[in-house]
């Protein structure tokens, strides 16, 4: 079992609606239960400029690099750059990669699975960064892999928010299957097609939310994908700040279950991501990411 985690996550973004210091609080609730030890933990090193360009242009990383972003680029991307805000998320896309690497280090075909106490930065595209996302961590991470001879990947991405960057990275290659299941009325306004995407509709509740993924993970297995990375989002949570799907913490846990579940019968490698978690109150959104990482090395 391999869990990746950096105390760097933790950045200074000001007064925010994100909480950054979940990872920190995941990280040490997971520690204090006893579901993970700290000879469990790995410190990953941060994605290289050259990595981050497998998918992002070489125009936006200088932009990012130097701290040139333009005003309207800065509201895009809905955080105060700093060069310790880069640092943070290139650590943080770094941890995406190792969790993703070290799953193949054994070079067998069984399910075993890497989790990463962070990223799941879906509304990264190419070019530019938005909503908290400067880096599309699942994206590298893939590219990563397909560099290293994997042929066949998925994305289950289960934030209540639309994959949008990730989708749109991948529009044109075949390779990986990119399934998002959202609330279709919430950000982002477009929506770029991916390989599967279920819109529901508000209020979706744990019954209607959980027989949607029930039939649309066949379709993502089907892709006979090499390793699956789930963005395991708590904002589908009933109390979350910019989520209307209205899951109970149980329905949440039903639902990693399920994903895990469809993966380990597939024996096929799962690299988990915490992905978003605005709760009112931010012990709910640590509770919801703690009963996924339980799930998660349970099964494995
Ligand atoms: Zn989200």
């Amino acid at each position: 079992m391999i869990v990746v985690y950096s105390p760097r996550y933790q950045i200074d973004i000001g007064p925010h609606v994100f909480p950054t210091r979940k990872y920190s609080l995941v990280h040490a609730a997971l520690l204090e239960s006893g579901v993970i030890h700290p000879a469990d933990c790995v410190e990953p090193a941060p994605a290289s400029w050259a990595d981050l360009g497998l998918v992002h242009t070489a125009e936006y990383l200088h932009k990012m690099r130097d701290g040139t972003l333009s005003t309207e680029d800065t509201a895009q991307l809905e955080l105060p750059w700093s060069a310790e805000m880069v640092e943070g998320f290139r650590l943080m896309v770094g941890g995406t990669i190792e969790a993703a690497i070290s799953n193949f280090r054994l070079q067998t075909s069984d399910f075993r699975v890497a989790v990463h106490l962070g990223g799941g930065l879906h509304h990264a595209f190419p070019n530019h960064g938005e909503g908290f996302c400067p880096f599309n961590d699942v994206a590298v991470a893939a590219r990563v892999l397909q560099a290293r001879g994997l042929e066949r990947i998925a994305v289950v991405d289960l934030d209540v928010h639309h994959g949008n960057g990730t989708a749109f990275t991948f529009e044109s290659d075949p390779r990986v299957f990119t399934f998002s299941m959202h609330q279709q009325h919430n950000y982002p306004l477009w929506k770029p097609r991916g390989s599967l995407d279920v819109g529901l509709p508000d209020g979706a509740h744990d019954d209607g939310y959980l027989a949607e993924l029930a039939r649309a993970l066949p379709a993502v297995m089907a892709h006979a994908p090499q390793c699956v990375f789930y963005l395991a989002g708590a904002d589908p949570y009933e109390d979350d700040q910019l989520g209307g799907l209205r899951l109970t913490k149980e329905g949440l846990r039903a639902r990693d279950r399920m994903v895990i579940g469809a993966v380990r019968d597939a024996a096929v490698p799962l690299v988990v991501v915490l992905a978003g978690g605005y709760a009112r109150r931010v012990t709910d959104t640590i509770a919801i990411h703690c009963a996924t990482i339980e799930e998660a090395l349970a099964a494995a």
